[in-house]
């Protein structure tokens, strides 16, 4: 609470209107666009369920799904530490299991 007065002091005191107006922008903006991406990746992600439903829950051998995994550890949107890629925010030691799921990259 305090440091909410602190802060709204300091934008009405010390910044000019236009600053002001230019952090607002850039934090809708900012705002939007990590709303736009999550949806995004939802979407994508609600597609390959789709796809794995309708395909009878296929899933791919185990040297497929290694080699795809091995794809993924050398790219450079995979996120190691919760082991998701960047791009379509999937999970990939379960993704890569799916026999209709695809790299949004087309790498495999
Ligand atoms: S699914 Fe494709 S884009 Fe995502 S981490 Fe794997 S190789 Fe990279």
């Amino acid at each position: 609470m305090r440091a909410d007065y602190i802060r709204l002091w300091v934008r009405t005191k010390l910044l000019p209107r236009s600053a002001l107006s230019l952090i607002d922008t850039e934090y809708r903006h900012g705002a939007m666009d990590r709303i736009s991406d999550f949806f995004r990746k939802v979407r994508l992600f609600l597609k390959t369920v789709k796809a794995f439903v309708l395909s009878g829950f296929r899933r791919t051998t185990k040297s497929e799904t290694e080699r795809r995994l091995s794809i993924c550890s050398t790219c450079e949107l995979f996120d190691a530490e919760s082991a998701s890629c960047k791009k379509c925010g999937c999970r990939m030691k379960i993704k890569a299991q799916w026999r209709v799921a695809s790299c949004p990259l087309k790498k495999w």
